[in-house]
């Protein structure tokens, strides 16, 4: 029988691939529900293609959206605004929801869809930074299936024991599990010694993946990994204490687990989102994704080493915050949010990213991340906090 398919964020790098594996299976899948936060052209060449019963679009799109596909004589309802996106993900017609909207903004969406209880394709590493416990208690309790898209944390997956996704939380490894070896590719900057003066258009051009800017950008400070390392803690129950971080320049063996037997476990393949996209869709099934299959002979050489935390002083902030606990890491991903918007629209360094998550950690209290209303407090302060940090450094 075939699946219904809600893609939030359809528009951006992650959707794109989604849709491209989608489109190889059409008799297993349909799409529901798209959703935009720009680029309404876009998303009407979407539209065409996949004909969604919804989309979902800021409501100054609205009128703009409805012209575009009277055109096109489609017939597609228009919801708008966070009501429209939590009205999709939790929606009763929808099975799959591809949560691939960036940062905070799809914290509401991807938690509805998991208190739903269905099963959530996690693209959007923010939400699960920023709600941790919430999150995966929601997911237990609801019986959703939350499954790791970042190829980090399907790669480890892939390598754990099945009965690994949704353990109680004790936060230390089990069943035979020593340590989680997570890799990053090191990006742009893994060589360049001073990166006072790099530019964003540098900070964007990732070696080894495609992807949006904001991601990109994280990957060039490495608080990619930071924010990485935290969502693998609360995705596989453990302590940060058991995450290695492990530079991979060639991205791949997308990630690593150790056992108590000597045994390390490695997921390997050419860094192409689909493939991670692919096996969320289909576990614990295998279906077609269209990439090439890895060619060793030409990949002969696999290279590792630790981080520079003295150029990347992000990943250990996130480290930190991660240590820290409660909504130490709200805080850290919101002010990072903050920085890397300045960074983009030039007005702050590179450098400068990280001096304004520490400032802005350093700054708020921190709290016991109890309930969704103190997150989300938490998100806005540290917001403040950083635009104002950002105002004065500028
Ligand atoms: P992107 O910028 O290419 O796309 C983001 C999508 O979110 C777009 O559809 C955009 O319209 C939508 N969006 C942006 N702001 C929004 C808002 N305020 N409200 C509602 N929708 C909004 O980003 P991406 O690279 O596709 O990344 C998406 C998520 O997946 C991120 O959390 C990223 O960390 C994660 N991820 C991406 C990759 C990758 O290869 N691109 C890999 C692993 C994880
Ligand atoms: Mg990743």
């Amino acid at each position: 029988m075939s699946q219904s398919v809600c893609i939030l964020g359809a528009t951006g790098s992650i959707g794109e691939s989604t849709l491209k594996v989608l489109q190889q299976h059409p008799e297993q899948y349909s799409v529901f529900a798209v959703t935009a936060y720009s680029r309404i052209q876009k998303l009407v060449e979407i539209c065409k293609q996949v004909k969604p019963k919804i989309a979902v679009v800021p409501a100054c799109y609205q009128d703009e959206l409805a012209i575009l596909l009277k055109q096109h004589q489609l017939d597609v309802e228009i919801l708008t605004d966070d009501v429209g996106l939590q009205t999709v993900a939790r929606h009763p017609d929808v099975d799959i929801v591809m949560a691939a909207i960036v940062g905070a903004a799809g914290l509401l969406p991807t938690l509805s869809a998991v208190k739903a209880g269905k099963r959530v394709l996690l693209a959007n590493k923010e939400a699960l930074v920023m709600s941790g416990d919430l999150m995966m208690q929601a997911a237990r309790e609801h019986k959703a299936l939350l499954l790791p898209v970042d190829s980090e944390h399907n790669a480890i997956f892939q390598c754990l024991p099945e009965q690994y996704l949704n353990l109680d939380k004790t936060g230390k490894p089990q069943l035979g599990v020593s340590q989680i070896l997570l890799t990053a590719s090191g990006g742009p900057f893994l060589n360049t010694q001073n990166l006072d003066a790099v530019t964003p258009a540098q900070a964007c051009k990732h070696p080894n993946w495609s992807m949006g800017q904001k991601i990109s950008v994280d990957s060039a400070t490495l608080m990619n990994k930071g924010l990485e390392l935290i969502e693998a803690c609360h995705l596989f129950s453990i302590s940060e204490h058991f995450v290695t971080v492990v530079i991979h320049p060639q991205s791949i063996i997308h990630s690593m687990v150790q056992y108590i037997d000597g045994s390390t476990l490695a997921q390997m393949g050419n860094p192409d989102m689909c493939t991670p996209i692919a096996h969320a869709l289909a576990w614990p099934q295998r279906i077609h994704a269209p990439v090439s299959a890895l060619d060793l002979f030409k990949n002969n050489q696999l290279n590792f080493e630790a981080p520079d935390l003295k150029r990347f002083p992000a990943l250990q902030l996130a480290r930190d915050a991660m240590k820290t606990g409660g909504t130490a890491p709200a805080i850290l991903n919101a002010a990072n949010e903050i920085a890397v918007e300045a960074f983009l629209n030039q007005k702050i360094k590179f450098t400068h990213i990280p001096t304004v998550v520490e400032h802005t950690l350093n700054k708020l209290e921190h709290s016991v991340a109890s309930d969704l209303e103190i997150i989300l407090q938490a998100d806005q302060q540290a917001r403040h906090i950083a635009h104002q940090y950002v105002g004065e450094i500028a």
